[in-house]
């Protein structure tokens, strides 16, 4: 790794021809743990290189700056590198402008940060909100609807309620079309949902002996979520439901209510003709909170942890798909763009009628507004020119500088951008092209920098 000498606290690009890779966290770590300034020698830099190496967490600060560093590249980062991997192979769907082409009327991207959590975003960018496509937008709707199930879950038990987790297959094949699989198993639940003996939550007049199995269990409603990994059997959906009951279950009524289940799934799915085998409906009660559903529901959760296989053994995620492919495995890209194209524009998450309402739950919002929903507590940090913008886009750093204005120190974000510009420029002319202008420095930055060459020559 070498260090500029020349610039305002440059990065310059490193061996592997990634700038700030690793140089930036550790001019950063400099910086914030105190250990030198800019252009320091090398020795003096390692053990901030050993320092950010090895550990994960926040690393100490002086003023504002505070930068976390993950081996491998933080969850942010991931995620900004495997959208461009769907981007390849989806270039015409919504996801190829997310996060990256700026809303109509605006002229800059916007960095905030939110001090509270230690993170910052981006504004003024389109936002696709595809929790199918979109690793970026998967994981802030993820993270939304967490909150909000989490919520509903503690409402229901604190109203002397219990809830309970449904799983719902059926049996598939390598042969299988995912699109027309998807079709038959959503008929298939449409049949036990309004099957009668199912819904019916009240004994009336002439329907007193039908009384359905909602209204004999006490089942309020339910939330459901779908789901499909991939395996040696080929697609593999499946449905969770978490069933909002108004008293908890002995474990007799547990077994019965399975029971009950069983046979209408199974009567539902032959309909369809979709057989099903003993794992084709298991039901369990909840233990804990929402959220923990929820990191099985494959609603973003792997991503956070994506650098690990994250489906059973034989069977992975749509997302270890899009890693693969980004890999290099064609197989697997092709098994993604079918999962795309039979997943685009589905619903992830159905509340059953009046749930969210009978859990204190505010109105839904749509995907695409809880993708793009900011934290309250964000604020302006800085702004990024469009010229700047294209180089941080053309060197696939868009998750790189979030993590740095994560810190709240918007000088480390210029310092990155000033380096992205001045490489650039090097190259074109090295290349024998002609180079942008040389940005005039203000006065003000320009007495900065001198103030801090002399305090580090002092
Ligand atoms: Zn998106």
């Amino acid at each position: 790794m070498e260090y500029s000498r020349t610039g305002p606290e440059r990065h310059r690009l490193g061996g592997d021809g990634i700038p700030g890779a690793v140089g930036g966290s550790v001019v950063s770590a400099a910086r914030s743990a105190g250990v030198a300034s800019v252009g320091a020698p090398l020795p003096a830099a390692t053990a901030a290189v050993r320092l950010f190496t090895n550990y994960s967490a926040t690393i100490g600060t002086t003023g504002k700056t505070a930068i976390r560093v993950f081996p491998g590249g933080s969850p942010s980062q991931r995620r900004y590198k495997l959208q461009e991997a769907a981007v390849k192979l989806v270039p015409h769907e919504r996801v190829a402008r997310c996060f990256r082409y700026l809303r109509a009327g605006e002229s800059q991207v916007e960095v905030l940060h939110a001090a509270c959590e230690g993170r910052a975003f981006y504004g003024k960018l389109e936002v696709c909100g595809s929790v199918w496509l979109c690793p970026v937008c998967s994981a802030r709707v993820a993270e939304a609807r967490r909150k909000e199930l989490d919520e509903g879950v503690r409402a229901c038990e604190a109203g002397g309620g219990s809830v309970l987790h449904l799983t719902l297959t059926v049996q598939h094949s390598r042969q299988d079309d995912l699109a027309l699989l998807l079709y038959r198993f959503a008929r298939a639940w449409d049949g036990l949902n309004t099957h009668r003996a199912f819904k019916d939550k009240k004994a009336s007049g002439k329907r007193r002996a039908t009384v359905g199995i909602m209204g004999r269990y006490g089942i309020m409603g339910f939330v459901r979520a779908q789901e499909v990994t991939h395996g040696q059997n080929g697609w593999h959906p499946h449905y969770h439901l978490l069933l909002f009951l108004s008293r908890p279950l002995t474990a007799p009524q547990l077994a019965s209510l399975e029971a009950e289940l069983r046979v209408l799934w199974a009567s539902s799915a032959a309909k369809e003709k979709l057989s099903m085998n003993d794992h084709g409906l298991t039901l369990r009660r909840g233990a804990g909170a929402a959220a923990g559903y929820v990191a099985k529901w494959g609603l973003g959760a792997e991503l956070a942890k994506s650098h690990v296989k994250t489906g059973r053994p034989g069977s992975v995620t749509p997302w270890d798909l899009l890693r693969a492919s980004a890999g290099g495995d064609v197989r697997s890209g092709f098994l993604w763009r079918e999962y795309a194209a039979a997943f685009k524009g589905k619903r992830q998450l159905f509340w059953s009628h009046n749930m969210r309402a009978l859990l204190g739950l505010e109105e839904e919002v749509s995907d695409a507004a809880a993708a793009a929903a900011l934290p309250r507590a964000a604020v302006h940090l800085g702004w990024i020119t469009l010229a700047d913008w294209f180089l941080v886009l053309r060197h696939g750093k868009r998750g790189y500088l979030l993590d740095l204005a994560g810190g709240g120190d918007w000088d480390v974000c210029r310092e990155f951008l000033a380096g992205l510009r001045a490489d650039r420029r090097s190259e074109r002319l090295r290349l024998g092209l002609d180079a942008p202008p040389e940005l005039v420095i203000p006065p003000l930055t320009q007495l900065h920098f001198l103030a801090m060459v002399s305090q580090r020559f002092a």
